[in-house]
């Protein structure tokens, strides 16, 4: 029976999700955050504001 095997090499990637610190939004690790466009305390994307 293969298909036990096979279906482990499709488990979904773990949910790497860290808060940004600027706006609290749920951002990716090491990751510009695409809400605020900061990063380390400082802004390094400049994220149009509507
Ligand atoms: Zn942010």
């Amino acid at each position: 029976m293969r298909l036990r095997t096979r279906k482990a090499s499709h488990r979904p990637v773990a949910p790497e999700l860290a808060k940004c610190a600027q706006c609290g939004a749920a951002v990716r690790p090491h990751r510009v955050c695409p809400a605020c466009g900061y990063y380390k305390g400082r802004q390094v994307v400049s994220v149009a504001v509507a």
